[in-house]
């Protein structure tokens, strides 16, 4: 059997291919797309994900601002700081890396951000919109696990897929987004039973778990696609590569797969609201 390894790199540089050049345009004409991202505390893995970003950003010419706060900021202040960015017209997307501190109501603070800002689908408004199948900007690493199934032209109607994990920022809205394209789709959960016999049914398969090498080759369906989601400490991801590799036809690595593509959508999402405001 052909292995196809899903190489998040070279889709990453179609998404950007031409955000250069639209983010000169808007330049010229007084704009300089702009992406806000609020960081609560210091988890060093928040940390490298915001400094990627922000180092992304500025490659293309999109100004980035980080927002640092104390780890024991309270719910109230930390929606202070996310309006104080709604009201910013110089601000064209907002991102409050997840996951806050435990002690924070980290939907309220997603819901304070302002939808026309929301460039990772947080909201519940933004993620009714991706549901429903009209949304601007759905979750960022949900859109790049469909632009790499698109990008491979791999079928997605009609194929059974099986989603594992339920977050509100990933395993739900690329449930939808799948069913949107006519897959018929499973999500799975913690508490689902005999995950490994539900998964040999399935055609696709997203990991988005957090939870290294967890799915195995052996619960799989010979010849399905393997999206890989997670990000663990290490580099390593939410499926066991080496096994799942054997037995799938086409499998994202990590790091190098879903990662790229995630933050080269972010990037796209703020240049898209950047031209909005031109109209
Ligand atoms: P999360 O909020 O912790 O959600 C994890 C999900 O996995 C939950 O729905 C949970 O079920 C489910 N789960 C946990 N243990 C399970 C088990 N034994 N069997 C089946 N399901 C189980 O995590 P997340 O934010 O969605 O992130 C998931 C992974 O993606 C992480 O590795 C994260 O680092 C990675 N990630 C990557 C990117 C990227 O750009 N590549 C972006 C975001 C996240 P319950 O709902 O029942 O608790």
């Amino acid at each position: 059997m052909n292995k196809l390894i899903l190489d998040g790199k070279a889709v990453a540089q179609e998404i950007k291919s031409n955000l250069k050049k639209r983010v000169e345009s808007l330049t010229e004409k007084g704009i300089v797309p702009c992406l806000a991202t609020i960081l609560v505390g210091d988890n060093p893995s928040s940390e490298t994900y915001v400094r990627m970003k922000g180092n992304a950003c500025e490659k293309i010419g999109i100004k980035s601002i980080r927002i640092q706060l104390p780890k024991d900021i309270q719910t109230e202040e930390l929606i202070d700081a996310i309006q104080e960015l709604n009201n910013d017209d110089a601000v064209h997307g907002i991102l409050l890396q997840h996951p806050v501190p435990s002690h924070i109501d980290e939907r309220k603070a997603f819901e304070a951000i302002n939808l026309k800002k929301d460039v990772d689908g947080v909201t519940s408004a933004g993620y009714g919109q991706t549901a429903l199948g009209f949304g601007e900007y759905p979750s960022c690493t949900p859109a790049a696990i469909l632009n790499i199934l698109k990008y491979y032209q791999i079928t997605i109607e009609g194929k059974q897929a099986v989603v594992v994990g339920r977050s509100p920022i990933l395993g739900k809205p690329v449930s939808a987004l799948l069913l949107n394209e006519n897959a018929t789709v499973t999500t799975c959960h913690s508490k689902t039973a005999n995950l490994p016999d539900i998964l040999k049914q399935a055609d696709i398969v997203v990991a988005a778990i957090g939870k290294p090498k967890f799915i195995q080759g052996d619960w799989l369906k010979d010849g399905c696609i393997v999206l890989d989601a997670g990000y663990n400490k290490g580099n390593i991801g939410d499926v066991d590569y080496e096994s799942c590799y054997n037995v799938a036809s086409a499998i994202t690595p990590v790091p190098g797969g879903v990662g790229p593509v995630t933050i080269a959508t972010l990037l796209k999402h703020t240049v898209d609201s950047a031209e909005k405001t031109l109209t």
